[in-house]
């Protein structure tokens, strides 16, 4: 029988899965463990999520990598991303040039997906190991490494 064609919706949610976990694993220190962009907590991997910086989940800002972060899910759910901090830091991290950059390529109008374009993303993130389940960390009682102090 012939493969039924994904939709694009489904697709999109296939994609952000691997996107999510890719983000995540790519903050992560040896442990497993990562800190959220805009409270600081430690969290492991699979506690963590990933948020984006800027609002709203157009085309033109989904896979946005870099404003997205790991997050909690306080943060990210409860607290709607916390975007003030989440700006905030963003315009710290990368200056005014690149976040003004990275805010007009977030408003710009990029239409619709097409499905090439999501499988294009998902071999990316494929390729980087994004679908492979993230690790548990090998120690729990591993002091942070303070790699994210919040606002300094
Ligand atoms: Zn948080």
């Amino acid at each position: 029988m012939p493969k039924k064609r994904m939709t694009i919706s489904k697709l999109k949610k296939k994609v952000w899965s691997a996107c999510s976990i890719f983000i995540r694993k790519s903050y992560a220190d040896n442990f497993g463990y990562v800190y959220c962009y805009t409270c600081g907590k430690r969290m492991q991997i699979k506690e963590a999520q990933a948020g984006h910086g800027f609002a709203g989940r157009s085309k033109a800002v989904l896979f946005m990598l870099d404003i997205i972060k790991p997050q909690c899910f306080g943060c990210n759910c409860c607290a709607s991303g916390r975007l003030d901090v989440f700006t905030y830091k963003l315009r710290k991290e990368y200056g005014n040039e690149r976040f003004d950059y990275l805010y007009k390529q977030a408003h710009t109008n990029q239409g619709q997906w097409r499905a090439e374009e999501l499988q294009e993303w998902l071999e990316y993130f494929q390729l980087k190991g994004g679908t492979t389940p993230p690790k548990r960390g090998k120690d729990a009682t591993y002091p942070p490494k303070n790699r994210n102090k919040g606002l300094s």
